[in-house]
């Protein structure tokens, strides 16, 4: 048999709805972009708080080039870690409440070199189904064996725990989750994994990616609202998000990060992140820590309920939800995240209702497999601070027009 070409490749991700486009947008990213000639209102970024293009972040950039230049000049063993790495990991560690950090170029590069310096093949990593996919490659690139439960199954999460125990009993054992997940925006119940995590002697990585800036006093996260940040092993984050810079952090012991600095293939050999983005990540930990931070996440929050209000209840997702009571009020139930995915099912009908709102003037972006599981494709609303109640009000009225 001939081998398969590009062209059948690509001919092949067409038919199924699946091929990827890039879509050139030509103005920063802010909550009304310029896309294809066309002006939409933006509800596809992560930058919650709209700090991504925020004066004072542009700011602390600008000030760091010309004190430090452009590049990073090699990794951070090779030609010494320049001032502005090490002042935003003293930051984060404050901010996280942990005794310290390190940083690296992404959030991905993070999840990889921390997965391949914990785990080797005499470990277990036990992942959440709908751990983000740098995680999932984290875990298969570390060569541990892999054990994975149903999305937030406790029981199945405990028969794993249990079987480790019983059958690899001198293996390192970790339990991977995201406090907030990416795609479908409910939390972890992360309690319930801590308790069950020292019960069985594991460790626990959380990826709090879309849960800082969003969750908790000035946007700590999940587990700092729970009050079990420190008996969490590893926080794992990303600057790219909430924080509208780029890059990835774990927050740990010194101990741990030790480890990773000896032992993290991503960190280790890959250029230090630009001094400059630092800068940025660190003014925008600062500003989390301020109060005008906390009215910012505060905004995020009234503007999440504000769309779980208007939008069509038959688009909501069970695990953010608003109710009717006896007097006809619509209460929300619950916010847990800026997320609110809108699922449709199949690829080709989130596409067209991608393309139907984008005719509109709205750029909601359809997520579809591999991304998400088969048959679950769907529209991925994300609020921020600093949309308009008169956009998430337009959005809404779109929803209830469309026919899916
Ligand atoms: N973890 C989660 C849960 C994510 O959603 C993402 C980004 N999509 C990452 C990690 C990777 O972070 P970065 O974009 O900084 O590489």
């Amino acid at each position: 048999m001939a081998a398969r070409t590009v062209e059948t490749q690509l001919a092949e991700l067409r038919s199924r709805s699946l091929l990827r486009r890039l879509n050139e947008v030509a103005s920063p990213q802010k909550t009304v972009i310029e896309s294809g000639g066309k002006t939409l209102v933006n509800f596809s970024s992560n930058d919650y708080l709209g700090l991504a293009a925020e004066p004072f972040l542009r700011e602390a950039a600008k000030r760091a080039i010309d004190e430090w230049g452009v590049g990073a000049g090699a990794s951070r063993l090779i030609c010494g870690t320049l001032s502005p790495h090490v002042e935003l990991e003293k930051k984060l560690a404050e901010f996280k409440r942990a005794e310290a950090a390190l940083t690296f170029s992404s959030g991905y590069a993070t999840a990889l070199g921390t997965l391949g310096a914990l785990l080797s093949r005499e470990d277990v990593v036990i992942l959440d189904k709908l751990a983000h996919a740098s995680l999932i490659d984290g875990a298969r690139l570390s060569g541990a064996l892999i054990r994975v439960f149903p999305h937030n199954h406790l029981g199945k999460l405990e028969s794993h725990l249990h079987w480790a125990k019983k059958n690899e009993p001198n293996a390192r054992v970790l339990i991977v989750t995201e406090s907030v997940f990416s795609m479908d925006g409910d939390r972890a119940p992360l309690a319930e994994i801590v308790e069950m995590k020292e019960r069985y002697g594991a460790m626990l990585l959380l990826d709090e990616a879309h849960a800082v800036g969003v969750i908790g006093k000035s946007g700590r996260g999940l587990a700092d609202k729970l009050g079990v940040a420190n008996r969490i092993d590893l926080q794992m984050g990303t600057l790219s998000k909430s924080l509208g810079a780029s890059g990835g952090y774990i927050c740990a012991s010194r101990l741990l990060i030790d480890l990773l600095i000896n032992r993290a293939r991503s960190f280790i050999y890959s250029t230090a992140p630009a001094p400059a983005i630092a800068a940025a990540a660190r003014a925008a930990v600062e500003f989390l820590m301020s109060e005008a931070g906390e009215v910012r996440r505060q905004l995020l929050g009234e503007r999440v309920k504000q769309f779980l209000v208007e939008a069509p209840r038959k688009f909501l997702p069970t695990n953010q939800s608003c109710e009717t009571d006896e007097t006809g009020e619509t209460n929300i139930v619950q916010i847990s995240s800026a997320i609110v995915p809108v699922i449709l099912g199949d690829e080709q009908t989130a596409l067209a209702a991608s393309q139907w709102l984008r005719d509109k003037g709205f750029f909601v972006p359809a997520i579809r497999f591999p991304t998400v599981p088969r048959g679950s494709a769907r529209l991925r609303v994300t609020l921020s601070a600093n949309h308009a109640a008169e956009q998430i009000s337009a959005l809404c009225e779109a929803l209830h027009q469309l026919r899916a």
